[in-house]
């Protein structure tokens, strides 16, 4: 049977939460004795997902942020979805510099760094219903990373 471990929060749509979920996720994958530079890209990708989740889905009014990380085998799958404003166009928003909040100093660079960092990055929209984002990483393809 594949092994199998799962995590779940939710909290408020905050920017003080954006670093504890940064944290939790990364402190749950370590037990799949990630390097260094794999738990950076985890906590990179979480953090761009999460301030996204606060800062467009939710611009309008407050809400909740659910992140979710299951780990199978050495592989980790993460689930960062918000129930706020969607996005109208989700392949326009992935495109690199692309940014509806440019007077935020916004680079629109998020979605660029979650598919850089991530093996596979799904996003899942929907108009005033909200968006998910799920993201995939193998541990452990790094030339001497520790395998346990
Ligand atoms: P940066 O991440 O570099 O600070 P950014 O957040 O604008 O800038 P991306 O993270 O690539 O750039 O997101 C691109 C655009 O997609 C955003 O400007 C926003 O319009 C939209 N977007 C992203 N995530 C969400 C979300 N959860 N809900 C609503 N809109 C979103
Ligand atoms: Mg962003």
């Amino acid at each position: 049977m594949t092994q199998q471990n799962e995590m779940e929060i939710i909290f408020d749509s905050q920017s003080v939460n954006e670093g504890f979920a940064r944290l939790t996720v990364a402190a749950f994958v370590a037990q799949l004795n990630p390097t260094l530079d794999e738990i950076e890209d985890i906590r990179t990708a979480v953090s761009e997902a999460v301030t996204n989740a606060i800062i467009h889905g939710y611009e309008k009014e407050p809400g909740k942020v659910q992140v979710s990380c299951r780990l199978e085998e050495n592989r980790v799958h993460i689930r960062v979805e918000d129930h706020g404003q969607g996005i109208a166009d989700v392949e326009q928003a992935k495109q690199p510099f692309y940014t509806t909040r440019p007077e935020l100093e916004r680079s629109g660079m998020g979605f660029a760094f979650m598919e850089a960092f991530m093996d596979e990055v799904e996003v899942e929209s929907a108009l005033e219903k909200g968006t998910c984002v799920t993201m995939h990483k193998q541990i452990g393809q790094a030339v001497g990373s520790v395998q346990s």
